[in-house]
């Protein structure tokens, strides 16, 4: 229907270019789901160096001087601390390493000192440049069974293009499609219908994590500030039009039953707009809050070691700068491979200084 209507047909929206139409490439491993713990730790479970640890709440970090020595986590109720001999590697997603950071005295001072939490290194980036993507949809009922598969990442088709506001190379406006309903304001998804989700990859407005106690039990505070910006509701009244053009082509015409949401009775923009400011959903890809960079906003440096502090990396969406126009896992899993590549290669290279320390010993002191 996308390629009838004049877009692009894109066979791989990770090549030359990531407008037009396509299927979504996928972690899909014999027809199911491949989780990064499926794909990366169940296959070394039995390595004797590796512990793993379930059900526990790391509450915070340990330090001795703006040096990271370990972790204290909570576990069955007992609180444990466990010391590294090199470094540590916080990977608790786009919320909880923020929070985890500054519980363990690394953020804003002003902040950190209100809820009496004593300042290791002042970072004001910390938690800040919150970013994410939400979106609209547009459900339908399916006058006959779609045989959605209980497997299936529900949007498997989709649509990447510039929204008449956008002048940058990235386009603005996602589009996933997914043979199932994905009713507001559940989203529990239900059979017997489809759903086109057009989301914004790049919202004009930044939120914030903070925390609201200095209890590591208390989830944090979250702004999101969706929606600010009116430019980002525009773009997803136009999206909604599209998607509805699109199901009301002659490809839709021996499935499609009636418009479940917004509804046929939604049409003017107005509506539209209530529509989408009642009943959009976060795409559940926060990013950015211990942004990499060398500016004084950054959290991480470009090896995403701490700024300020030795042994320590931040590993996880939060470290993104700006938030990619599309999913966030394979970028979070390549944001893991590549730590793992840089920790490797810094061993490297002590290795080789240890080595010509033996033989220069003007170098033993470093
Ligand atoms: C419902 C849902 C659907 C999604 N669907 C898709 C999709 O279809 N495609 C896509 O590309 N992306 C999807 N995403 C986004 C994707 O899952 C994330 O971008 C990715 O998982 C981010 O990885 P992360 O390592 O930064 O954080 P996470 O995967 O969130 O990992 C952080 C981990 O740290 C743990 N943790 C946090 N705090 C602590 C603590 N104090 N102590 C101990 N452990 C802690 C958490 O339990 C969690 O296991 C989805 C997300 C959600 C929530």
């Amino acid at each position: 229907a996308s390629v009838a209507m004049g877009f692009d047909y894109n066979p791989d929206f990770n090549g030359t270019q990531q407008e037009g139409a396509g299927l979504y490439q996928q972690t899909i491993k014999e027809g199911k789901r491949h989780s990064a713990a499926a794909a990366f730790l169940v296959p070394i479970l039995q390595r004797r160096n590796l512990t793993i640890t379930t059900g526990a709440l790391v509450t915070r970090l340990l330090f001795e001087g703006t040096r990271t020595v370990g972790v204290e986590y909570l576990h069955e109720g007992m609180l444990h601390q466990v010391r590294v001999e090199r470094e540590v590697i916080l990977s608790a997603g786009a919320f909880d390493s923020p929070k985890l950071l500054m519980l363990s005295g690394i953020g804003d001072a002003a902040h950190l000192q209100t809820l009496g939490i004593s300042v290791v290194v002042e970072l004001p980036g910390v938690g800040q440049n919150l970013q994410d993507h939400i979106f609209s949809p547009v459900v339908y009922q399916a006058t006959q069974d779609l045989h959605f598969a209980s497997t299936s990442s529900i949007g498997e088709a989709g649509l990447f293009l510039h929204s008449k506001w956008n002048s940058a190379v990235a386009p603005d406006l996602q589009f996933l499609f997914g043979s199932i309903q994905l009713l507001p304001p559940s989203y529990a998804p239900a059979a017997f219908g489809f759903t086109g989700a057009v989301a914004l990859t790049h919202l004009q407005n930044i939120g914030s994590v903070g925390l609201r106690t200095p209890d590591p039990k208390d989830t944090p505070m979250l702004r999101m500030n969706y929606l600010q910006n009116e430019t980002d509701v525009k773009k997803l009244v136009e999206g909604i039009k599209l998607m509805r053009q699109l199901f009301h082509s002659n490809f839709f015409d021996e499935f499609r039953g009636a418009e479940i949401a917004p509804g046929a009775e939604v049409q003017s923009d107005e509506a539209l707009v209530a529509y989408i400011r009642n009943n959009c959903s976060t795409v559940w890809h926060p990013v950015g809050t211990c942004k990499m960079g060398i500016d004084p906003m950054a959290v991480v440096d470009p090896e995403l070691r701490v700024h300020g502090v030795e042994g320590l990396r931040v590993v996880d969406a939060s470290i993104m700068p700006t938030i990619t126009t599309g999913n966030t896992n394979a970028p979070t899993i390549m944001i893991g491979e590549k730590a793992a590549d840089l920790i490797k290669a810094g061993r490297t290279a002590r290795t080789v200084l240890s080595k010509s320390n033996v033989q220069n010993p003007a170098y033993s002191s470093i």
